[in-house]
């Protein structure tokens, strides 16, 4: 069984999407973006402090699997 999360090509230009992270003000905001058009998903964010800073390919996958649910669904902004 492949473990890796997939995320599905831009809805809008079919180019590769990759998920984003970033620190801001304590949180962490995970979005997905896509590497040619710039789309991005809509943004999850999750206490710093919830968020190890060294994760686990299976930590990764948590963390991600809300934003891959949304990117994959097509429900973009
Ligand atoms: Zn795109």
């Amino acid at each position: 069984m492949n473990s890796k999360n997939t995320v599905k090509p831009c809805p809008f230009c079919g180019g590769n999407a990759t998920v984003v992270s970033k620190l801001m003000k304590g949180q962490v905001y995970m979005w997905v973006s896509c590497t040619n058009c710039g789309a991005g998903s809509a943004m999850v964010s999750y206490p710093e402090m919830a968020v190890p800073k060294r994760l686990t390919d299976s930590q990764k996958e948590m963390f991600e699997k809300p934003l891959l649910d949304m990117w994959n669904r097509r429900i973009v902004e």
